[in-house]
């Protein structure tokens, strides 16, 4: 295991999915791996941006190989809101409920709910940096449904499902998420 990278999060269920896909070629460290206690900056606005500016600063500050990721809810009626300030779309310090209340109330009763989710990872070694995309399509639902996942599951039906993301397992939300999408096109050039 001699080829060491830095996942630029510290969300211990990403980092425990990423190990599980990547086995022991690779030694996956986290920020606190790396003694990395500040908050990595995030001030672009677009998921491509935030990606790659927390990735090239653990590069450039601590001089790790790194990647990460950015993710956003893009809600077509909506001109692709909330996007890149999904996690604080109702404001600094809400919570998913807080963030769906507003998503629907914003929607109001339209029947144009498209949406998609989009995971952007940036990776950054000394030769540059590479942009890997994963997206599903659905639709917003009119009201919540299902206990499970988190974010904005409740309310978004991939399309080809009647079901939302909460309402299925992880196992079948994973198989054709955004995240699962993108983390695929990146550990395939990892591996190249
Ligand atoms: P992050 O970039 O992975 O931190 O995601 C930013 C925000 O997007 C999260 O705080 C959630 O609100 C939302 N989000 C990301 N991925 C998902 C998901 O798989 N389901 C529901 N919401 C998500």
């Amino acid at each position: 295991m001699n080829h060491q990278i830095v996942f630029a999060t510290n969300n211990p269920n990403k980092l425990k999915e990423i190990r599980a896909i990547l086995g022991g070629e690779f030694k996956v460290l986290s920020l606190s791996d790396i003694q990395c206690e500040e908050e990595l900056p995030e001030t672009t606005e677009t998921l491509e941006g935030n990606a790659l500016q927390k990735a090239q600063y653990v590069f450039d500050h601590y001089g790790h190989e790194c990647f990460a990721d950015d993710t956003g809810l893009e809600v077509n009626f909506l001109s692709g809101k909330p996007g890149v300030r999904s996690a604080r779309y109702a404001g600094d310090n809400c919570t998913a409920d807080d963030n769906m209340d507003k998503l629907l109330n914003e929607l109001g009763g339209t029947d144009n709910r498209s949406a998609q989710f989009r995971t952007v990872i940036a990776w950054v070694n000394k030769s540059g940096f590479h942009l890997f995309e994963g997206q599903v399509e659905g639709d917003i639902s009119k009201e919540r449904k299902g206990e499970g996942g988190f974010g904005y599951d409740p309310i978004f039906i991939p399309k080809g499902h009647q079901i939302s993301f909460a309402e299925m397992s992880g196992e079948e939300k994973n198989a054709i998420s955004h995240r699962k999408r993108a983390t695929e096109k990146f550990i395939r050039a990892l591996k190249a």
